[in-house]
C-alpha cells in the first residue's frame, strides 16, 4: 500500500543499506545464500492509519526488517513501535 513517492523513497533506502535488518541484524543474504541476495523489508515505523504522517514521510521513517520482525509488528501494531524494540 506504498503510494508512488514511498515507493521511491523505499528503493534509495534500500540501495543505502547493507539489507541487513535494523532490529535483529538478520542477513537474507547470509541465512539463504543467493536466493536472499538484496531482500529486506520496508517497515514505516509510524503508524499507517496516520495518513498525515506517511504524507510526509522520510527516510528516517522507514525501517529495513527481517520478514520476522515485519510480521511481529503488523500483528502486535496496535501496541508495539518500533523505537520500543530498538531501544
Ligand atoms: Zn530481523
Amino acid at each position: 500500500m506504498f503510494r508512488s513517492r514511498n515507493r521511491a523513497l523505499v528503493e534509495a533506502k534500500k540501495t543505502n543499506s547493507d539489507y541487513r535488518c535494523e532490529v535483529c541484524g538478520m542477513m537474507f543474504k547470509e541465512v539463504y545464500g543467493k536466493s536472499g541476495n538484496g531482500y529486506i523489508i520496508a517497515h514505516h515505523k509510524n503508524p499507517i492509519d496516520n495518513i498525515e504522517k506517511t504524507a510526509t514521510t522520510t527516510l528516517d521513517d522507514i525501517a529495513l526488517v527481517c520478514a520476522n520482525w515485519h510480521a511481529i509488528f503488523h500483528t502486535q501494531k496496535s501496541s508495539l513501535e518500533f523505537r520500543q524494540i530498538t531501544q
